[in-house]
């Protein structure tokens, strides 16, 4: 039970943090103690939650935040686990808000997942609130260290939460998944981890398919310009210089002043081909296409890659696997490279 301690109680919650300050300061007062008081109770609760000796005949009910993590339960868990999404296609998770019935979900859930660094800026404080009566983690705020994080440029205390854009750190994220389900469901550890090495050799399949088409693309093409700064761990993975109209939240404002840079940059370096994205507004996008022209640059829309959010269920691209092979297939042919095949069921790109 020690590892569920660490990864419902990370450093980031509430409860450790109120603890270990009322604990490094002994004066203080009644009211303050009996606010850590709670905290280690809390703590202690979550510890003592039961998991499962032997798997019943029904699937562990897991819900995940996003996509990308409902995909990585989907893999290790396989027919141990029943997964529902709280965001679909084309969702934006840097705004989105629980509904009614997401929260009978995730109430009723044998273990919730989460992505955490404020990827999920509303639910932070109904994740906290869960993580004191249920199994609750934050898989990518524990699954990876500091050090391989990259800061978010608009508030230097915060971490850039887009790690799905770069398999390697993706494929941890999969392991604490996998480190979750075990917890949840410890009879189960055989099929959770021979799942997990299963699909290990997917993602070095995405990860090799990846490195050899975006390096097709001529070095000086390897910019990527998008709506939102979502692709700057695909940046430092494969080489690529990212730029993007808004900051690592969707949240925040375009300026005209930004958009106007980047315009610059568009005609001074012959930039042929930006992109939208499923999950964010096009207009910025737009407005960059439009600013070039008046300055006599052409610049085409070199298609629409998948940042927050995956494609539709059911189609090559609503997987992780599938989203990211067609995120590089689309960028390496728009920026000139070739494409080749990739893998997941994702059809070759039409030049
Ligand atoms: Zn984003």
């Amino acid at each position: 039970m020690i590892r569920g301690m660490d990864v419902s109680a990370h450093p980031g919650t509430q409860t450790r943090a109120g603890a270990a300050t009322a604990f490094g300061r002994p004066r203080r007062t009644g009211q303050a103690w009996l606010g850590a008081l709670a905290a280690v109770l809390a703590v202690l609760l979550v510890t003592a939650l039961p998991a499962r000796a032997q798997p019943s005949g029904e699937p562990l009910d897991v819900v995940a935040t996003t996509g990308m993590l409902g995909d990585a339960i989907k893999a290790v868990g396989g027919e141990r686990v029943s997964v529902t999404t709280l965001m679909g296609p084309g969702v934006d998770p840097h705004t989105y808000r629980q509904t009614r019935s997401d929260i009978g979900r995730l109430t009723r859930a044998d273990l919730v997942v989460w992505h955490g660094l404020n990827l999920e800026a509303q639910l932070e404080k109904l994740m906290h609130d869960l993580a004191r009566r249920q199994r609750v983690v934050a898989l990518a705020e524990t699954a990876l260290p500091r050090a391989d994080l990259l800061a978010d440029e608009d508030y230097p205390d915060r971490y850039d939460p887009h790690v799905w854009m770069d398999p390697s750190l993706w494929e941890r994220v999969v392991q604490a998944a996998r480190d979750a389900l075990i917890d949840a469901e410890p009879a189960s550890r055989a099929v959770f981890e021979a799942n997990a090495r299963a699909y290990q050799l997917k993602l070095d399949e995405l990860d090799d398919y990846s490195r050899k088409v975006l390096e097709s693309v001529p070095p000086k093409g390897r910019v990527l310009v998008t709506a939102h700064d979502a692709f700057r761990y695909f940046g430092r993975a494969y080489g690529y210089e990212v730029l993007g109209i808004q900051g690592i939240s969707t949240e925040s404002e375009a300026s005209l002043h930004q958009v106007e840079r980047l315009v610059g940059e568009l005609a001074k370096r012959q930039i042929g081909a930006i992109f939208v994205e499923s999950s964010v507004s096009e207009r910025n996008v737009r407005a960059l296409v439009e600013g070039a022209a008046a300055r006599g640059h052409t610049v085409r829309v070199g298609g629409e890659l998948y940042s927050d959010a995956m494609g539709a269920p059911d189609t090559p691209e609503g997987t992780y696997l599938g989203m990211i092979a067609h995120n590089v297939s689309t960028i390496a042919c728009a920026l000139g490279g070739d494409a080749g095949q990739p893998p997941a069921g994702v059809a070759p790109c039409k030049k």
